[in-house]
């Protein structure tokens, strides 16, 4: 299951823990009041997309400046419940209180940016998640080049490590390893670091091809359809 707004993956454990975290702030007013209002402001970022497409410029803006102002009116409204500690407000606009059954739709908000997710996504969220899953693929890319540049950071830094090392084979020493001097400290460093540069070029490079498969697959289902119902 993925979450619409930034393309997160979440796991059975993850949405266990999701929902767990939810059931334990479902007498949070806090939490509870911030969730509603980071739905609120995505549905109004997912409209204004809509909108972009139909309106000409000057209705788009005039349109938009409408929008947020009912938007902040609502905010405002949310902030005085929350003020006034109502949390049976919150509760049934949340549909906290709905019982589960097996049609019972997942709500929770996401572990990355705080969105409520759900499990059954009308059209509005599957173009959201095709464009997040795009961007995915694009930070995967990132990760890529990210790691292949330490990796060639990488292999230098161990090169010049090791001429460090034969620096360390004094001629005043007869020949032999001086592990006292001052180039076998900077071999010793060199390494390590370029060894540190190294898994973390291995671990970008892993996390960033795993990732653009990942989400290349996600787009081709949506793309076949799957996710329509
Ligand atoms: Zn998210």
């Amino acid at each position: 299951m993925f979450c619409s707004n930034c393309g997160l993956e979440l796991n059975e454990k993850q949405i266990h823990k999701a929902l767990e975290r939810d059931a334990k702030n479902a007498d949070s007013v806090k939490y509870l009041s911030n969730a509603l209002v980071v739905s609120k402001k995505y549905a109004l970022k997912l409209k204004l997309n809509e909108l972009k497409k139909e309106l000409s410029k000057e209705e788009f803006n005039s349109k938009k400046q409408e929008l947020k102002n009912e938007l902040n009116s609502e905010i405002a409204a949310i902030n005085a419940k929350k003020k006034d500690n109502d949390l049976n407000y919150f509760k049934s606009v949340l549909n906290i209180n709905e019982s589960r059954t097996n049609n019972t739709s997942d709500y929770f908000v996401c572990p990355r940016c705080g969105k409520l997710v759900k499990n059954n996504l009308d059209e509005n969220d599957i173009k959201s998640l095709a464009r997040a899953g795009h961007s995915e693929i694009h930070r995967g890319r990132n990760n890529i080049s990210s790691g292949m540049c330490a990796l060639m950071i990488g292999i230098i830094l161990a090169i010049v490590g090791f001429m460090f090392l034969a620096l360390s084979f004094k001629a005043t020493n007869g020949g032999v390893l001086d592990t006292t001097c001052v180039e076998f400290y900077v071999f010793i460093f060199l390494v390590l670091f370029a060894l540190c540069l190294l898994v973390y070029s291995f671990v970008s490079i892993f996390k960033g091809k795993n990732k653009i498969k990942r989400y290349e697959l996600l787009l081709r289902n949506i793309n076949n359809g799957a996710f329509h119902q």
